[in-house]
């Protein structure tokens, strides 16, 4: 369908005013910040009714156009980016806060609801729940992070993103509206059992399977006393020594690791080259919470206890410094104060471009993966910018490497292709899967995924939408 045809026919469905074809809008949604070739949508419409979703995925059945879920893009991996044109279903102002139960610690929102919306909500009207915040910008989306199975600063003692939440109210490809969870059958949406999991129909199929119009998340108690602190390390593996130890006393909101050159752009260096032999390889952050002054002492006294046993060990690292006191050193580091915020110097370094390998997989194959990945990013001239995390208590861990570039720089944009496909193979070879996985990893992963799984995969995807007009080429499912 041409532009014109094809935006004259969105208008009955959506008013004109929210149906945009002109040249800048279409060239903004071409691209994210990463190495994934421009790809252009046909239009982008901003949605603001489940029934307007409803009627726009009929037309798209009858006229076999793509839609193409959205709301920030800035999911870094390609993700809403058109493979075969078609429509861009922008839900950023699909933004209420429909309820907050705080008894049973949910609330029930709209997919545009963003990180920075939920936290304002909650501190003005509910402040003793919480929520728990990624690093990513304040204006990103709540619903696509659990969607994309993505992490926050809660999810060393919750697991992945998709786990915190309750039901949703979905469009199917056919146009039917389902309600997974608690919530299919009762007014109050606490849990997604005791009914047949209907919820893993969504999560990380990258908007291939339908669109979400409503999502109960979790929600924590908000305990009055947090403690937040850094501990500057020898290495990495002497970092990931003493994560792992500190995992296992249970008593951590968070825990992170990030390598040196993390460190050095929070200290306002734009593109770090190299390190000082005396200079630390990593940092830790520590983050836990309490209700009484008596239990944070307890818990300073443990950080120290597994801190003294350590180094006993032979683990070399600085005494805990707390966040407070390390922001008075440096003010750049009150970002990590509180989530969410905005990680400036991974968004405005000058080059535009930011990419990465992001994984889960085994914490055992941490210093193995985190070894090699330096190597690799030395061959290919990029600092070894990684985060680790454990996550749901230490059963899993994520391994994350991050390049920064300049997307006007063609050459430098081919080696960042090349070393994150390099990446890529070794994190899988060690065991680690790759999250919200762009299609280069796709294809990576289909080589060993098992084939019945992929089978049954596209067979689920053939059955919710035959006329595949859900952000199609995704996952390679037709
Ligand atoms: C500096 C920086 C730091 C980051 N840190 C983190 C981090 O700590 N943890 C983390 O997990 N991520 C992180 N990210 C990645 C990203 O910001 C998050 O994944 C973000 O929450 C995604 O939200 P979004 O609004 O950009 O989603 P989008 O990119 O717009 O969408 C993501 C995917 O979800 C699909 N989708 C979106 N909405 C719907 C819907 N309603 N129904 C069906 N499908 C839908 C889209 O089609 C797409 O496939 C970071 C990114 C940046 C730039």
């Amino acid at each position: 369908m041409q532009s014109k045809e094809l935006s004259e026919a969105l208008s009955t469905i959506i008013p004109p005013d929210r149906v945009l074809i002109d040249d800048a809008t279409l060239t903004e949604y071409s691209s994210d910040m990463t190495e994934t070739p421009p790809a252009r949508p046909d239009a982008v419409v901003k949605a603001h009714t489940r029934d307007e979703i409803v009627s726009l995925v009929r037309f798209a059945n009858e006229n076999r156009v793509p839609l193409i879920p959205a709301v920030a893009r800035t999911n870094l991996g390609g993700l809403c980016l058109p493979d075969h044109g078609g429509v861009i279903v922008d839900l950023t102002e699909m933004r209420r806060i429909i309820e907050v139960n705080e008894n049973e610690m949910y609330a029930l929102i709209e997919p545009g609801v963003t990180f920075g919306d939920i936290s304002a909500y909650l501190k003005e009207k509910h402040p003793s729940i919480r929520f728990g915040y990624p690093l990513s910008p304040p204006y990103t989306s709540v619903c696509a992070n659990c969607i994309c199975d993505g992490l926050a600063n809660l999810s060393m003692r919750h697991g992945a993103m998709s786990e915190w939440v309750n039901g949703m109210e979905v469009v199917l490809p056919s146009g039917e509206v389902i309600v997974t969870g608690a919530g299919a059958v009762s007014p109050v949406w606490f849990g997604h059992a005791p009914i047949p999991d209907l919820d893993g129909l969504i999560f990380s199929w990258q908007g291939t399977t339908g669109i979400v119009t409503k999502m109960a998340v979790q929600l924590w108690p908000n305990l009055p006393l947090r403690k937040r602190m850094f501990l500057l390390v020898g290495t990495h593996i002497d970092a990931f020594n003493l994560m792992r130890r500190f995992c296992r006393t249970m008593m951590f909101d968070d825990i992170g690791g990030m390598t040196w050159p993390t460190g050095k752009m929070l200290f306002g260096i734009k593109r770090p080259a190299g390190k000082d032999p005396t200079e630390p390889g990593a940092f830790v952050y520590l983050d836990f919470s309490g209700n009484i002054p008596e239990e944070i002492d307890c818990k300073l006294k443990m950080v120290r206890t597994v801190l003294a046993r350590a180094r006993a060990e032979g683990v070399k690292s600085e005494d805990p410094i707390m966040l407070e006191d390390i922001v008075k050193l440096n003010e750049r580091f009150a970002k990590f104060a509180e989530f969410p915020t905005t990680l400036d110097f991974l968004l405005d370094h000058g080059g535009g471009g930011l990419t990465w390998v992001g994984t889960y997989g085994p914490t055992a194959a941490w210093d193995e993966a985190a070894n090699r990945a330096e190597q690799i990013m030395a061959k290919h001239g990029f600092a070894p910018t990684m985060v680790l995390r454990p996550m749901k208590g230490g059963h899993f861990g994520v391994f994350r490497v991050i390049t920064i570039f300049d997307k006007k720089d063609a050459a430098e944009t081919e080696r960042v292709r090349q070393c994150n496909r390099e990446l890529g193979r070794m994190a899988l070879d060690l065991g680690f899967v790759i999250y919200k996985t762009p299609a280069w990893a796709v294809e990576m992963m289909l080589e060993r995924m098992n084939p019945e799984t992929h089978a049954l995969m596209k067979r689920i995807k053939k059955l919710l939408d035959p006329n595949n007009i859900m952000n199609p080429g995704k996952w390679k499912l037709s």
